[in-house]
């Protein structure tokens, strides 16, 4: 059973759901994103050295002008080492060969390419006793503008907020950078947070732009602030490459990954999208909210009412209310083992 929620996560959590949904199926607010619908993602490592040390709660994916041979390829994220690897399309060549350049264990590259196969970026075949491996596709130029959404619904309880928004500043890796809050946002607030960090005000479904934000550097030298609390604070320069392989990075996770990260309870007080929305979010009636069944659904809650998982097709609701595709056509379908070959 899992532990009780805080809080603030159960808010945050109905926040962020309610506004990636807007997002989703209105666009992007404002000019951080104009004219096209982003790809929208929640939960993706924002650093460089330490990708995992700053989560971002909302990206936003401008489609490029590839986007759709992007989407042609593969719903799941591409490997960034397969991404990387010297691997021709329509040529088989070596395993190893492939890898030459990139500091891989042959356990690593074999895991890699095992993945790649799966997801039909790459095939595989064994000739003379060797595996070799052949690009189905170019890695195309798919993306555009990166956005970061830092999400704080009641602005009295700040948390981390300032310490966030200033590692997003000075590492500049995405494009832009908003505060999404559900708090009426006065000019003290305006004051605390950095200037190139722009404003959302988040309710009824409705999001006002209260500040824009500005464009960052992102294809410039960044600083990466990876520890405040010691005396003295520590930081490591991100050089400009860095930054935009980390870019890569992150527009492939939140392509891979989407913002439904959840699955539906068995528990008959949950409520499928059908009523409440189009877009597939959980609702509870006993809480009369929208829940994290991860961290909130079981026996251990008071309204559980064991009961059928509702079906819910989330893998349709992203398809239908965004530009993913989830099963492109003519793509390659999963392979099993090298055995195979
Ligand atoms: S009542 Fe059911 S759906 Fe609602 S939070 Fe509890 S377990 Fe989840």
């Amino acid at each position: 059973m899992p532990a009780p929620p805080r809080p603030s996560h159960v808010r945050e959590f109905d926040f962020e759901v309610r506004l990636s949904a807007r997002l989703e199926t209105g666009g992007c607010p404002g000019e951080a994103i104009p004219e096209v619908d982003p790809v929208v993602a929640r939960q993706i490592g924002g650093g460089v050295h330490a990708p995992g040390a700053r989560v971002i709660d909302v990206v936003l994916v401008e489609p490029g002008t590839a986007f759709e041979e992007r989407a042609a390829i593969t719903p799941e994220r591409i490997p960034d080492a397969a991404i990387e690897a010297d691997v021709p399309v329509g040529r088989a060549v070596p395993r190893r060969e492939a890898f030459a350049d990139l500091d891989l264990s042959p356990e690593r590259q074999r895991a890699v390419v095992e993945r790649a196969a799966e997801i039909g970026f790459v095939e595989r075949e064994r000739r003379a006793g060797r595996e070799r491996v052949r690009g189905v596709a170019p890695y195309p130029d798919w993306y555009g503008d990166l956005v970061a959404i830092e999400n704080k619904p009641d602005l009295t309880e700040p948390g981390d907020l300032n310490r966030q928004l200033r590692f997003d500043v000075a590492l500049g890796l995405f494009d832009r950078v908003v505060l999404a809050t559900g708090s009426h946002v006065t000019r003290g607030h305006l004051n605390r947070i950095p200037d190139a960090v722009g404003v959302w005000r988040f309710r009824d479904g409705e999001v006002d732009v209260v500040r824009e934000p500005a464009r960052l550097p992102a294809d410039a030298p960044g600083t990466e602030i990876l520890d405040e609390a010691a005396a003295r604070t520590a930081i490591e320069p991100v050089a400009p490459d860095d930054k935009a392989r980390a870019r890569r990075r992150i527009a492939e996770r939140a392509y891979g990954k989407g913002w439904r990260t959840y699955g539906f309870p068995a528990c008959a007080r949950i409520e499928t999208a059908e009523r409440h929305d189009a877009c597939g979010l959980p609702y509870c009636a006993f809480y009369d909210r929208f829940v994290d069944p991860a961290s909130e659904c079981g026996p251990g809650c008071p309204g559980y009412d064991p009961a059928e998982a509702p079906g819910v097709d989330l893998d349709a609701a992203r398809e239908e209310n965004s530009p993913w595709v989830a099963d492109p056509e003519g793509r390659v379908r999963t392979q099993s083992g090298l055995d195979r070959f």
